[in-house]
């Protein structure tokens, strides 16, 4: 008596785990998430699956048509974007199943933010620019608390990515700029990992004109942060051929 909460990856079929892959081939039913979801991911589900979007669907019915199917004896899949842990209200949807006394479980997927940084070619956590990266997102109807408003997370100087957002562009700049010089480095990943994928970029403060010239208003990740743009940082500890670690010794210097 369980529903797998899957993980769909950014949208490239090919992103998606071996382990989502094989829940959805032996699924009998899945609710995905139609306006988020790439279509070309359900071409790898059971064909006999019963497919249910889930956008016209409140909370509760969509708790009670995937009990039911739970009950009727199907594995059930709940298609969530990226991973399922961000922004994907699967708390509230966890906790009305159990309501049916319905169990769930969470298989993880590729969040949009680390195919939002492949698309740029740029590592998050660059040693001696940034080791931290801030995942959030501007209140829209959603509120987000008070303590973690957009430019006091900004202050932090950190790698940025920003969901949820880019429809708010002139809000996002106020914010950031009120923290990060107006020269930082900022792009915007539209559809990252898809055919169609768009990167816009350029600096924190041409950021909202360039999304709006590209006319991008949703489905993209905004990133912001030295990682984007900084030729200087400092090379890992890791790999560096004096550094003895675990697993291998490091060479001893001349
Ligand atoms: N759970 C998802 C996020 C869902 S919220 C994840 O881990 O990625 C929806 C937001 O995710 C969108 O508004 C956008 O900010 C971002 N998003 C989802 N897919 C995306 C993609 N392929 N490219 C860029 N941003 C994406």
């Amino acid at each position: 008596m369980t529903v797998f909460f899957v993980g769909a990856g950014p949208g490239d079929p090919e992103l998606l785990t071996v382990k989502a892959a094989r829940l959805l081939a032996a699924a009998g039913f899945i609710m995905y998430a139609g306006s988020l979801v790439n279509p070309e991911i359900l071409s790898v589900a059971n064909p006999k699956a019963r497919l249910v979007d889930s956008a016209g669907l409140d909370l509760e019915q969509q708790a009670a048509m995937m009990a039911a199917a739970v009950q009727e004896g199907l594995t059930v899949v709940r298609l969530h974007t990226g991973d399922p842990s961000l922004y994907g209200a699967i708390q509230e949807q966890r906790d009305a199943l159990c309501s049916y006394g319905v169990d769930s479980s969470v298989v993880p997927g590729v969040s949009s933010f680390a195919a939002a940084a492949a698309a740029v070619g740029r590592e998050l956590t660059l040693p001696g620019v940034s080791q931290t990266v801030i995942i959030t997102r501007l209140a829209g109807r959603t509120p987000v608390p008070e303590k973690e408003k957009l430019r006091d997370l900004a202050a932090h100087h950190a790698s940025m990515c920003i969901f949820l957002s880019v429809g708010m562009l002139d809000r996002v700049a106020e914010e950031l700029l009120a923290a990060y010089p107006p020269e930082t480095p900022a792009a915007i990943v539209e559809k990252a990992s898809w055919p169609e994928q768009r990167v816009v970029a350029g600096s924190l403060a041409e950021l909202s004109a360039l999304g709006k010239e590209a006319g991008i208003t949703r489905q993209a990740v905004i990133l912001v942060g030295e990682f984007l743009g900084s030729r200087e940082y400092e090379r890992s500890c890791l790999y560096d051929a004096s550094f003895t670690h675990g697993f291998r010794a490091g060479k001893s210097e001349a």
